[in-house]
C-alpha cells in the first residue's frame, strides 16, 4: 500500500460553483507524482523493473522510421516506463482476469509516425512465476551525450493523489468556454484551478497536448485518457505543499527529485496515452503535442 505523503494546495475557489454548467465536466484523476528510488518489480512505479516473464520476448521497437537499429531485427529494446497495479490504482479499466499493466516505449527518434511506438502489456501478476532479471536495454554508445537519456525515466516510487479537475479551457463547448472566459478576464485563474499537470492516472490531458475528440481506432468510441507523462510537477497551486521548501534549492538533486523527478525532457512538454472507453482491451495509443 502506498500512502499519500505529496499534496496540492486546496482550490481557492470553488469553480464548479462559480460557474453554471461547469459541474457537469468534472473528472477524477490521480496525481502520481514520481520521485526517485528504487521500486521492486512487483510494485507500481514509473521507470522501475517490470514484472516481466523469464519465457517471454522483451518488446523491440518495430516502427520502420526508427533511427536505433533501422530496419535491423529485432529493433532497439523498449524501455519501460510504467507499471500500475490494480491494488493501487483501482481506477483504471483493468480488462478481466487482470491486474498489472506495464506500459514501454521506444526512446529512439521517429521521423514519420503517427504515434510514439509504445507497447501495452495487461497482465495477472500471479502468472508471472519467474521474473526477467536483466532486460535488454538500448545501446546508446556513440549516441549524443544526455539526449536519448532524457526519453528514459529515473526509476521512482509513487506518490498517488486523488483530486477533481476540469477540462483545459479548449476542450469546452463554446458557450461553457464564454462562461469561463466571462469569469476569469485574465485566464490564469481558471488554468491554476482546472487541469492538473504532471504524471497521472485519468482527468484530462493539459494544454491541449493531444487533439480534441480522440476516438478509439477500433471501435470508434471515445478514447480517454490513461496515463499523461510530462517533464515536471508544475508550479503555483500544483507545486506539492510538502516540498515548498526546495524552491529555493533551485540547480540542486534536491529540487531536481521533487520538480523534475523523472528526469524526463519530452519534446514539447505533455504527452498522454489514451485508452478506450468502451473496450480496454482495444488498442492504446500515445499523443504527444
Ligand atoms: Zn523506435
Ligand atoms: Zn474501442
Amino acid at each position: 500500500m502506498i500512502s499519500v505523503t505529496r499534496t496540492t494546495e486546496a482550490p481557492a475557489v470553488d469553480i464548479a460553483q462559480l460557474i453554471p454548467g461547469l459541474a457537469a465536466y468534472a473528472s477524477n484523476t490521480v496525481r502520481l507524482h514520481p520521485r526517485p528510488g528504487s521500486p521492486g518489480p512487483r510494485d507500481s512505479h514509473i521507470g522501475g523493473p517490470l514484472m516481466w516473464p523469464a519465457s517471454e520476448p522483451w518488446p523491440h521497437c518495430e516502427a520502420p522510421d526508427c533511427d536505433q537499429y533501422p530496419g535491423e531485427d529485432p529493433g532497439s529494446p523498449m524501455v519501460a516506463l510504467a507499471q500500475l497495479t490494480a491494488a493501487d490504482f483501482p481506477e483504471i479499466a483493468f480488462p478481466e482476469g487482470t491486474d498489472l499493466l506495464q506500459i514501454l516505449w521506444c526512446v529512439g527518434y521517429h521521423c514519420c509516425s503517427k504515434h510514439a511506438p509504445c507497447r501495452v502489456v495487461w497482465r495477472r501478476a500471479s502468472e508471472v512465476t519467474e521474473i526477467l532479471d536483466e532486460p535488454p536495454a538500448p545501446d546508446l554508445e556513440g549516441e549524443l551525450p544526455g539526449f536519448y537519456e532524457t526519453y528514459i525515466p529515473r526509476p521512482c516510487v509513487l506518490h498517488p493523489e486523488r483530486l477533481i479537475e476540469y477540462p483545459w479551457i479548449w476542450e469546452l463547448p463554446d458557450d461553457l468556454r464564454d462562461r469561463v472566459q466571462a469569469w476569469d478576464q485574465d485566464k490564469d485563474l481558471y488554468e491554476e484551478l482546472s487541469t492538473a499537470p504532471g504524471f497521472k492516472i485519468g482527468g484530462t490531458v493539459i494544454h491541449g497536448s493531444a487533439p480534441s475528440g480522440l476516438t478509439c481506432v477500433a471501435c470508434g468510441a471515445p478514447a480517454t485518457l490513461l496515463l499523461q507523462l510530462d517533464n515536471g510537477e508544475g508550479d503555483g497551486r500544483w507545486c506539492p505543499i510538502e516540498d515548498r521548501h526546495l524552491l529555493c534549492l533551485h540547480g540542486t538533486p534536491e529540487y531536481e527529485h521533487a520538480f523534475t523527478p523523472t528526469g524526463m525532457m519530452i519534446d514539447v512538454g505533455p504527452g498522454g496515452l489514451f485508452a478506450c472507453s468502451a473496450d480496454p482491451e482495444h488498442p492504446v495509443h500515445f499523443h504527444i503535442q
